[in-house]
């Protein structure tokens, strides 16, 4: 064992704050302060302080487990579960075709086992049918973000800008919450003679921070952003000089939004004509100013469009691609940037290239060694994937992720996944869709492994080993290689994260998120490098990374930005009779997601033990709900129950229900799983419901 410290990185949220793992006599991991790291410069929230405690929980898995004859799990030898995984796979993809075959990740997996899982996918099993959760996470603004700059990466600056410029419109993002330790850059804006404009249906501690704090009923962020600029456009605020210069489709765009009349955004979105005024005031004065996008308006059946219009109000403000302003998307996974880069989502190969380009399958497809025309083609998102179980769908491996907690309509998904032939599972505790596997395989964990993430500024870094792993588990990649050999691929699945990081270089080059001119060298000297980094001319000087992109132009055909003309409509659900209250949901500070980790940390169970449903003191009075009381949210899909938070922090037409808990108050049993048609992206933000007095 190691007992120096190692700088290296948190294991959940896309701001990846620096630490140092120092591990102790007893066996146990000190976590201390990293202040060379310039996005959290030592502090860190809660959940990252107590990660250690993961390593050495007593529910930690260190043997494989196999169903048995009688319907348990019981413990096996590593052979024993990888030739049951491997023989289950080859017999699906016998009797039923490779598409039979399924793969789940996650946006936590490092971008080095991202990409092999991808490449194993389309390589070994030879199926299209791969995705992974980070489609819940901010994939309509990825989609937003391509169509209108021709590039998504989730901030295209660096946090470090966010003090120096002079308004930011922080649109459903409840940072404070979730990513504590950013908050510094915005009380530093608000130092700097800054404002900071907050959207969201709740008074957070976020919004408790704003100058200006809108609420806009859930499910209504996009007409708010057209209103915005139709009163941009009225009040003669368009930079016209930009628009000529650095856009097309303005006129397109400037029509749709005028189209949005104040005193009607009014009435759809219940914030009034003169907090938006104000609003356009704040945002249009200073010389500089930033929209920061997160789940909020990305988690909605038309969250590429609320996107896009939000982006369409700073490209009319002349706001992108001018140093210390700019759109952003606040990525929430840890690796949910890189995740999606390097190829275990549908419809992208490494490098952020599109399956359906021959010429990207051609490259990929040189550096992977195999017939381009070999490689399948795009597959199902990640929810149309999860509802094909049992039935397109016959057998899946998952890897990081628990999507009996996180995916919609939760209850339905479950079905689907009891209703495989065979479901193997990777993971580090008995999560609840481990529970179900057939084959569950205990892996290492962020601590005893070396990998790299990218975080929500495009930063690629290093999260280095810091402790040996408890006996009995192999990491994720040793599980690919094993799995590839069994099924006949005996090479291009190493076990090594540099050595696969190597080829994903190679992949990767030439790409839009071209990694080529990043190595582990410097990721070990430098604090992170951004992408694009292109590898320089033998001779020449190493690339320095790109922290700030779109300067010059866009990496469009014509070099311009492109306006997409957008309205509102309707949320899949709106309030009827019979479910006459908006749902919406989103997290805790002391839980991170489906609470697979963090449910297993004792101080952050203290903190937030279980799930409840904020509600406002006029809907408690109707339903005679007092503080604490049992109330029942109902939709179309399911019934959850948990104790009243009653606050006036709400609005009265809307309930909201943190996502991070199984079993009765599991919020996902209630969610909505209609799509957007660009992202694939399901509402987890607006629901319709009811909610009742529950009787002890
Ligand atoms: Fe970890 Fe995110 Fe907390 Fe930082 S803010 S310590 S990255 S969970």
């Amino acid at each position: 064992m190691q007992n120096s410290a190692t700088p290296t990185h948190c294991p959940y949220c896309a701001l990846q704050c620096g630490m140092n793992l120092t591990p102790a006599a007893d066996g146990s991991v000190e976590v201390t302060e990293r202040a060379d790291f310039p996005v959290n410069r030592g502090a860190l929230c809660g959940k990252g302080r107590t990660a250690p405690a993961v390593l050495s929980s007593r529910v930690r898995l260190t043997s494989p487990l196999v169903r048995s004859g009688d319907g348990t799990l019981v413990p096996a030898t590593w052979d024993e579960a990888l030739d049951r995984i491997a023989g289950n796979l080859a017999r699906t993809r016998q009797e039923h075709g490779a598409d039979a075959l399924g793969v789940f990740g996650g946006g936590g997996l490092t971008n080095e086992k991202a990409y092999a899982l991808g490449k194993f996918a389309r390589v070994v099993l030879g199926t299209s049918q791969i995705d992974y959760n980070g489609r819940f996470c901010m994939s309509s603004a990825a989609a937003a973000g391509t169509k209108a700059f021709g590039l998504d990466r989730g901030l295209p600056f660096p946090l470090e800008d966010v003090p120096r410029t002079g308004c930011v419109i922080l649109v459903g993002s409840n940072l404070a919450e979730t990513m504590p330790p950013s908050l510094r850059f915005f009380s530093e804006l608000k130092a700097n003679g800054g404002t900071l404009i907050v959207v969201d249906p709740r008074r957070t501690r976020t919004a408790e921070q704003a100058d200006l704090h809108l609420a806009p009923r859930p499910g209504t962020d996009l007409a708010l952003a057209l209103g915005l600029l139709h009163l941009v456009v009225a009040e003669g605020r368009v930079d016209e000089a930009y628009v000529e210069e650095r856009t097309s489709g303005w006129e397109e765009a400037r029509a749709a939004a005028m189209a949005h009349w104040p005193e009607q955004v009014e009435r759809i979105t219940g914030v009034s004509v003169p907090e938006l005024r104000e609003a356009v005031r704040l945002f249009c004065e200073p010389e500089h100013a930033m929209v920061l996008t997160a789940r909020g308006p990305e988690q909605q059946a038309k969250g590429t469009d609320t996107v896009g219009a939000w982006i369409n109000l700073c490209l009319a403000t002349g706001r992108v691609g001018r140093p210390l302003s700019g759109y952003g998307c606040l990525t929430g996974q840890g690796n949910g940037q890189g995740g999606r880069e390097h190829g275990q989502k549908a419809d992208q190969l490494p490098g952020y290239r599109k399956l359906t380009d021959p010429a990207a399958r051609r490259h990929v497809a040189g550096v992977w060694g195999v017939d381009p025309d070999s490689l399948p083609g795009p597959g199902r998102s990640a929810y149309e994937l999860l509802d094909a179980l049992g039935t397109d769908i016959r057998s899946l491996l998952l890897m990081g992720s628990n999507p009996v907690v996180s995916a919609p309509r939760a209850a339905h998904v479950e079905q689907r996944l009891r209703s495989l032939d065979f479901l193997a599972v990777c993971d580090v505790v008995l999560s609840e869709t481990a529970a179900l596997a057939d084959v569950v395989l205990p892996v290492t964990q962020w601590a005893e492994e070396t990998g790299t993430t990218t975080s929500l500024e495009g930063r690629v870094l290093l999260r280095r080993r810091a402790i040996t792993p408890p006996d009995g588990v192999r990491s994720d990649l040793e599980v690919l290689h094993e799995l590839a050999a069994r099924l006949g691929v005996e090479k291009g699945f190493p076990t090594d994260a540099e050595e696969v990081f190597e080829e994903l270089r190679r992949a990767s080059a030439g790409g839009l998120a071209d990694y080529s001119g990043i190595t582990y060298r410097r990721l070990a000297q430098e604090n992170g490098v951004f992408w694009p980094c292109p590898e320089q001319e033998t001779g020449g000087a190493e690339h320095p990374g790109t922290p700030r992109l779109f300067l010059d132009r866009f990496p469009t055909e014509d070099g311009r930005a492109r306006f997409v003309p957008v309205s509102h409509r309707p949320s899949g659900e709106e309030p009827d009779d019979e479910y006459p209250v908006l749902l919406t949901t989103g997290r805790v500070v002391a839980q991170y997601q489906s609470g697979a980790q963090t449910r297993r940390v004792d101080e952050l169970n203290a903190a937030a033990p279980g799930p409840f449903v904020e509600l406002h003191p006029r809907l408690a009075a109707r339903l005679g709900a007092a503080e604490g009381d049992p109330v029942a949210v109902v939709s179309r899909r399911g019934r959850a129950v948990a104790p009243a938070r009653i606050t006036t922090g709400i609005r009265p037409d809307t309930v909201f229900m943190p996502f991070h808990w199984p079993g009765e108050g599991r919020a996902n049993t209630l969610t909505n799983p209609a799509l957007d048609p660009t992202s694939r992206m399901p509402e987890f933000k607006v629901c319709a419901v009811r909610v009742e007095a529950v009787t002890p």
